[in-house]
């Protein structure tokens, strides 16, 4: 059975907190918005709520309900064969709470749902005008599901007016099959990116890696080798927690140093930046970074 891995000591670090994050989190009460910084209890909710060096507060929003039509084995998000029809409301009362929120960068995610005909793809494309169109100063990425490939549903997030277009292909070509629902896979993950910069080749595109879940370094090398190959323009790469006993159970903790080394080895092969750390998750502190090499 194996037993579970001890917690290596630069994984218990104490996280700094922002000169935004208290405001942030007393107005969050009021206005009934449901972030994943808060549900996944994410260790970096103070960094990125605090806005770091340059003031860009970030958060996490998820659009289109809460339940899965998949179940990847990392992912905590609860799931169901056919999830209520999102609410036509989503879109409005989403936008106006981020607005009256006052962040300066959103990433506006969403469960996957193959349910339905469009994977939601114009509900969540609703949700990006709704809010542009009340705040055109509020940077917004979106990280997407795959769409099953569809890529007339990619182009619709393509148009929707954001400023980065995030898919995380999660993890190496070899351990895809083990981490992530079988309907997802590299090839087709690796197909709505390509075809977002062949679509809008001015469109910022951006994905992750998981890591500690068993990938060679040669793997790791070869996956941002095949990222840079099709422009991908930001990556972020950080250690796979297990949420739960059910969830698949990590390999390894990967030593600060590798991450620094794969930082480094993603600036010399061109990414406009490459956040890599134990503690990274594909969001952390995107508004900081975007502003930091983005945006000269
Ligand atoms: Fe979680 Fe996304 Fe997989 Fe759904 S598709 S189970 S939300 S990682
Ligand atoms: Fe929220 Fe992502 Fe930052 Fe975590 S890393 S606090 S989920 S924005």
């Amino acid at each position: 059975k194996g037993e579970r891995l001890r917690l290596p000591p630069w994984l218990k670090t104490k996280i700094p907190i922002g000169k935004n994050y208290h405001k942030l989190t007393s107005d969050l009460r009021q206005l009934n918005l449901h972030t994943v910084c808060e549900e996944a209890k994410c260790p970096n909710i103070g960094e990125c709520w605090g806005g770091g060096d340059n003031g860009t507060a970030t958060a996490t929003i998820m659009v289109l309900g809460d339940s899965c039509t998949r179940g990847c084995r990392f992912c905590s998000v609860k799931t169901a064969k056919s999830p209520p029809p999102p609410d036509p409301m989503e879109p409005v009362n989403t936008a106006k709470a981020i607005v009256s929120w006052g962040l300066d960068y959103v990433v506006l995610t969403s469960v996957d749902r193959d349910d339905m005909p469009d994977g939601g793809a114009s509900h969540f494309a609703e949700t990006v005008r709704e809010l542009k169109k009340r705040q055109p100063s509020i940077l917004v990425e979106c990280l997407t599901p795959d769409f099953r490939g569809d890529l007339h549903c990619v182009e619709t997030i393509t148009d929707s007016g954001l400023d980065v277009y995030a898919h995380n292909i999660e993890t190496i070509e070899e351990l895809q099959w083990l981490v992530r629902d079988p309907r997802a896979n590299y090839k087709q993950s690796m197909s709505v990116l390509e075809h977002v910069k062949k679509y809008k080749p001015d469109m910022v595109t951006k994905t992750s890696i998981m890591v500690g879940l068993g990938e060679t370094e040669e793997q790791i090398y070869r996956t941002m080798e095949d990222l840079r190959k099709i422009d991908v323009d930001c990556l972020t790469l950080g250690q796979y927690m297990q949420p739960t006993k059910r969830h698949l159970k990590v390999k390894e903790y990967v030593h600060p140093d590798r991450f620094k080394r794969w930082e480094e080895m993603g600036n010399k092969m061109g990414f406009l930046y490459t956040a890599s750390g134990p503690l990274v998750r594909s969001s952390y502190k995107a508004g900081e970074f975007y502003l930091t090499n983005i945006v000269k």
